[in-house]
């Protein structure tokens, strides 16, 4: 199975893609955090990564194409994967729609989790929290401000690859305001037709 959530930052979609992992045994390949682990490992895309996942910008899309390109290639991602952070512009849904024709392999869906945008900033100082509580690490980019230019940066550059999506026929949607049950359901339910 191959799947895309889509969606904006705090939306659910790495909880979502956690649980699908699981039910399908197959791969997540989150982008952001495969740059988290290059920043962390401190590797040539870590440094050039840094400072603008800092800030909540956007990665150039010629390194997340390349790591992405990269890890569809690794062999455990031959079994299926679900993509979350990953196309973010559509210069990026272009590339991996030629990398997949190339393999000759197919997206099983794209699933938008549709929410409303005023109560996200609740939910990523909620995930900040809890993570705090947790003794976990708090990511430098739920940052109320900083979020607000993750907002941004969606709205700017990745809004527009729902409609690319939808223009193809690939697009399925869920009201990602339900509790996570629910969510999960309205996925399988997309997955099951
Ligand atoms: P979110 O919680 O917003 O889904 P992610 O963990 O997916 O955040 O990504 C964190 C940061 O990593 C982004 O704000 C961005 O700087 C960078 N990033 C991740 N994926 C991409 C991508 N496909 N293109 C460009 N930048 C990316």
């Amino acid at each position: 199975m191959r799947l895309i959530l889509l969606g904006p930052p705090g939306a659910g979609k790495g909880t979502q893609a956690a649980r699908l992992v699981e039910k399908h045994a197959i791969v997540q390949l989150s982008t952001g955090d495969m740059l988290r682990a290059a920043v962390a490992a401190g590797t040539p895309v870590g440094l050039k990564a840094k400072a603008v996942m800092d800030a909540g910008g956007l990665v150039s899309d010629e390194i997340v194409i390349g790591i992405i390109r990269d890890r569809i290639a690794q062999a455990d991602a031959a079994k299926g994967f679900i993509l979350d952070g990953f196309p973010r512009t559509v210069a990026q849904a272009e590339a991996l729609e030629s990398l997949l024709d190339g393999e000759n392999l197919k997206l099983n869906a794209v699933i938008e989790l549709k929410v409303d945008q005023s109560a996200l900033v609740q939910r990523i100082v909620k995930r900040a929290q809890e993570a705090k509580a947790a003794g976990q690490p708090v990511r430098k980019d739920d940052d109320p401000e900083i979020f607000k230019t993750r907002l941004e940066a969606y709205n700017r550059d990745t809004a527009a690859v729902t409609p690319f999506y939808a223009a193809r026929g690939q697009l399925s949607a869920v009201d990602g305001m339900q509790p996570i049950a629910e969510v999960a359901a309205g996925i399988d339910a997309i997955l099951a037709r």
